[in-house]
This record gives structure tokens, sequence and C-alpha cells, in this order.
């Protein structure tokens, strides 16, 4: 029987982000109507795991908004993840902070993290068409420097950006060069505050890419993360039958996500299991 991974994800440092990436609302340059806080109280951390826990998500991902990884950071992130494992048992620590250097990853690892996230977006050439601040290069240099260390990579990318099909196809090879564990698949939530254009992602062209992804990287997981509710709306769990096997459970980053009982129900009503581990 087929198994669904289930993932939640905890917001613990938002927005003002240095960064200008055009498709987030995080960013201090978009200036959008979202709730910024610089840490989020240790507490309130440790009830969203056990919230996701009761949600039966296997993976429970500590993410912060800004370009990356600074002392300071390391430190809060390993305080929330040694407060998590403390309190909520067999969830798997994923942290998501930007990005970073092989020696803060080490740090990380330390304090109990075991995968670490960091999206390529799209393609190389596309890039600077969505972000001026920093590289796709700093970005696929912190994918690398996540499998040296020995964490597992969570890499993936947003469709919807107004990339070409040609982009698409490198951003899959560059996907394949990696070979990540997990490959979140984001697709564009449009928002009025941002600079791309007010478009959703077309649902055809969407579970198109997820079959596509899936084929060419058929021993990663493929997680339908942020615009899932917005692209497929009611037919979402489609996205199974095209190769998808791992889904965001409960709200987003700045967004909130479908009521987790209810994915849970579509779930199991089409036949498959819920995975109750990430191994
Ligand atoms: S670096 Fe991350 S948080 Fe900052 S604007 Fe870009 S996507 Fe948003």
């Amino acid at each position: 029987m087929k198994k669904i991974y289930l993932c939640a994800i905890s917001n613990i440092s938002s927005g003002n982000c240095s960064e200008d990436c055009s498709f987030c609302t995080q960013s201090a340059y978009n200036n959008a109507d979202i709730k910024k806080y610089k840490e989020k109280d240790i507490n309130t951390i440790v009830n969203e795991a056990l919230l996701a826990k009761q949600n039966r998500a296997t993976g429970f991902c500590l993410v912060s908004a800004g370009k990356g990884l600074n002392d300071k950071k390391v430190e809060f992130v390993c305080k929330a993840a040694l407060a998590v494992s403390s309190k909520v048992n067999d969830l798997n620590l994923i942290a998501c902070n930007g990005t970073a250097t092989k020696e803060q990853l080490k740090e990380l690892k330390k304090c109990g993290i075991k995968s670490y996230n960091h999206n390529l977006e799209t393609s190389k050439e596309y890039y600077p068409n969505i972000c001026s601040t920093h590289s796709w290069d700093e970005r696929y240099k912190t994918c690398l420097n996540i499998k040296e260390v020995g964490l597992k990579l969570c890499a993936g990318g947003i469709f919807g950006l107004g990339e070409s099909e040609n982009d698409r196809e490198s951003f899959l090879n560059s996907l394949k060069e990696l070979s990540p564990n997990s490959i979140p698949l984001n697709f564009f939530h449009p928002n009025p505050a941002l600079p791309l254009e007010n478009k959703i992602f077309d649902m055809q062209q969407a579970l198109h890419w997820i079959e596509k992804v899936s084929l060419a990287l058929p021993n990663s997981r493929i997680m339908v993360a942020g615009g899932r509710e917005i692209t497929f709306k009611d037919k979402w769990p489609e996205i199974f039958k095209y190769g998808a096997n791992s889904i965001v459970i409960g709200n987003y980053l700045t967004t909130k996500g479908n009521q987790a009982k209810e994915d849970i129900k579509a779930i199991t009503a089409l036949g498959y299991e819920i995975a109750d581990s990430c191994k």
C-alpha cells in the first residue's frame, strides 16, 4: 500500500528578511501584511510540535526567514530543536534557515537536526529574475554542504514565477545532480504585495511536473508543499496518482492550510497508509 508522509512546519522567525525574493511575503522589500517576529517563544514551538504529532506528521521543520545562518540563529535553532526533542518523541527534525556553512550545519546536527531544507527555487538561468540579493550558486553550494556533513537533503523549488519550460527542465536537471532525499514542490501563491503576476499555477501543468520530477528521481520523496490548496483546490488528492507521496500538513509559514483532519480523512479514504516514521 502506498505510504504518504506528512510534514509540519513552524515559522520560528518571521518576516523582515533582507533578501528580495519576488515570490516571498517575508521579504522586507515586499512589505506584505504578515506577522513579523524575531524569535518565536520556545513553548509555542514545542506546542506546535505536539500538534504536528497529533496531526500524524513524522517530520517537523524549524523555518526562519533571512538570508542564512549566523551564530545567534544556530543557537536559537538548537535551543528549539532540543526543547522539541525533550518533549515530543519520534519527530524527524528538519531545519530550514537559509544558506549555511558546513560548520554551522554540523552544529545543528549535534542538536538533533536530521535534515536540512534549502530549495533551489528555480533554474540557475532564471534565478536572477526573481532574486538579486543573492545567487543561485550560493543556494546550490549550501545543498552540497548539507550532503557533505551527512544531513538529509530536502531541496526543491517553486513553479509559477514566470519561468519557461526550459527553466523547469534545467531546474529538474539540477535536482537530478543533487538527488535530494526529499523534494518539496511549491506552487506560487499570489499576493497583491508581491511584484509577480497575480496568477495561480495551472493544475494540469502542476500534475505534469509532479509526475516528471517523480519519474526522474524515483528514490526521492516527492512532497507537494505550498500552494497545494489554491492550485489543486478540492482535486488535491490527485497529486498522489502522479507520484507525490508527501504533503505539508497544517498551516504554512504565512498562509493557512487545510484542516489537518480533513486532509488525513481524504488520504485514508483513497486507501493510502499514513507513514508513522520518516524512514
Ligand atoms: S531568503 Fe527566504 S525568507 Fe528571505 S525573502 Fe527569500 S525566500 Fe523569503
